[in-house]
């Protein structure tokens, strides 16, 4: 189960509600979600960027 973290005093630009939204992993990109209404976005727009970043990350491991 992806890890959930509430945004206090964040407030649902869906529904309006506050304290109500959370963000999550959803395959490596956090998603925000209101748990009152179901309102859901991706926070990151492409995962493009995050792959690159992985990687540089690799080579890096596999170079010394
Ligand atoms: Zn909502």
């Amino acid at each position: 189960m992806p890890k959930r973290r509430f945004i206090a005093g964040a407030e649902c630009p869906s529904c309006k509600a506050l304290d109500t939204v959370f963000v999550y992993l959803d395959s490596r990109l956090p998603t925000f979600e209101c748990a009152k209404c179901g309102h859901k976005e991706v926070l990151v727009p492409s995962e493009t960027v995050d792959e690159k970043q992985a990687n540089v990350d690799v080579v890096k491991i596999i170079e010394p």
